[in-house]
């Protein structure tokens, strides 16, 4: 069932033992979003922990609160009054789902949100989740933080690109000011997450190397088998290096994280790549979304491409 913000808040305000969820291969967003959102809800009194299925990038360190975060463990159950997941649908928060047996909220920006939450807030017009986050906590009447600000600050940089990216609004500006006015400090938090390690920037240069041109320089990407996985890890970011090139409409990278399992990104500069994720189980935003293709790499190539072509042809 849909909610507004109000109700939102009023659902928090209801229960005392709240966990805090977010997407597995967690990003900025997520992350920050979970922990921001602890950060109100701790200064409310309530009893709040995070749990993420998966690793969190050492980078985020830099985030107030970053070594609260839990992982589940196999048949670990953890008792709540209330589930909430922010920045993803139920289906992608691993074994939270099992650990964790409450009440669903689920508070999202993501349009393909699959909406089986028991109470869902989806704004599709937020650039990221923690700009619905701080808009929760204007309503809550928390008090904004710098170590709230922080978490939130970095979820809503890094989901529009640095504030570069057209899904940057009026409103995005506004809530980025107010948690500047908070303490956010936007230096320490880009320095801290553009790091990269000197290996990774180095297989960025093998990584360029595969770039392919479709369609006439209207699609571009770049697929990194398992083989190549493993000599060189894949860099983050690979995807931006891509959707930078000139003509390019849709950008691809496609990683074989395991031996015939696909790790796909996505981004537009105009033609709705949810449209390509959806066919494979996966979902996002009209301008960035992902998907997981369960083949080897050069049958998901194959197949990814098909659909790329297919919605070109029909955005035509
Ligand atoms: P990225 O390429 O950065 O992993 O993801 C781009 C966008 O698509 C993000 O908003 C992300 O949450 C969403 N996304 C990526 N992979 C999946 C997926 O497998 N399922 C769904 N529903 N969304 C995804
Ligand atoms: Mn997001």
């Amino acid at each position: 069932m849909q909610i507004s913000l109000t109700e939102t808040a009023a659902e928090l305000k209801a229960h005392e033992r709240i966990v805090l969820t977010a997407h597995v291969n967690p990003d900025g967003d997520a992350i920050g979003s979970s922990l921001g959102l602890m950060h109100a809800l701790k200064a409310l009194g309530k009893e709040v922990q995070v749990f993420i299925d998966d690793d969190i990038p050492a980078a985020f360190s830099v985030l107030p609160g970053y070594e609260l975060i839990g992982k589940p463990e196999e048949g670990q159950n953890i008792p709540a009054d209330l589930l909430v997941a922010v920045d993803v649908s139920l289906d992608r928060i691993g074994r939270v789902n099992e650990a964790v047996k409450a009440p669903t909220l689920n508070i999202d920006h993501h349009i393909t949100n699959d909406g089986k939450a028991d109470k869902l807030y989806l704004d599709g017009n937020a650039a990221a989740t923690a700009e619905i986050i701080y808009q929760l906590i204007e309503e809550l009447g928390a008090p904004c933080t710098q170590e709230m600000a922080m978490c939130l600050y970095t979820g809503l940089a890094m989901d529009t690109g640095w504030f570069r990216f057209s899904n940057t609004t009026p409103n995005t500006m506004r809530v980025a000011a107010a948690l500047l006015a908070c303490g956010a400090q936007p230096h320490v938090i880009s320095e801290a997450l553009e790091q990269r390690p000197f290996a990774e920037v180095q297989s960025l240069a093998f990584a360029l190397q595969k770039i392919e041109l479709l369609a006439g320089g209207k699609v571009a990407g770049i697929c990194l088998d398992h083989a190549s996985l493993q000599e060189h890890e894949a860099p983050e970011g690979l995807i931006g290096m891509v959707r930078v090139i000139e003509g390019v409409d849709i950008a691809f990278t496609l990683k074989e994280k395991e031996p015939g399992l696909c790790r796909v990104s996505l981004r537009s500069k105009g033609v709705d790549v949810t449209k390509i994720a959806l066919q494979f189980g996966g979902g996002g935003h009209v301008r960035a979304a992902g998907c997981t293709i369960e083949k080897p790499c050069a049958e998901a190539r194959i197949e990814l491409v098909k659909a790329i072509m297919q919605v070109l042809e029909e955005t035509a």
